[in-house]
């Protein structure tokens, strides 16, 4: 069990871009932000979703300036 945890932790430090860094899974289709994966599903949850709480409100906003800074590049 502990081979397989240290396996998947050496794959995603070999491949930091590789997971969604919103919901963390690999191998997802999606855009990419900064080198920065968001997967589909991510996205239009982000782009859907009310804003609700501050946490939220406070990731929506890094994306955003994410986002624009990757468009300013
Ligand atoms: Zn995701």
């Amino acid at each position: 069990m502990k081979e397989t945890a240290d396996l998947e932790e050496m794959w995603r430090a070999a491949r930091p871009s590789d997971g969604c860094i919103i919901c963390g899974r690999a191998g997802q289709e999606g855009m990419r932000v900064c080198g920065q994966l968001i997967c589909d599903a991510c996205e239009r949850e982000i782009v859907q979703t009310e804003v609700e709480d501050d946490a939220y409100r406070r990731y929506v906003e890094q994306m955003k300036l994410i986002w624009l800074s990757a468009l300013a590049l």
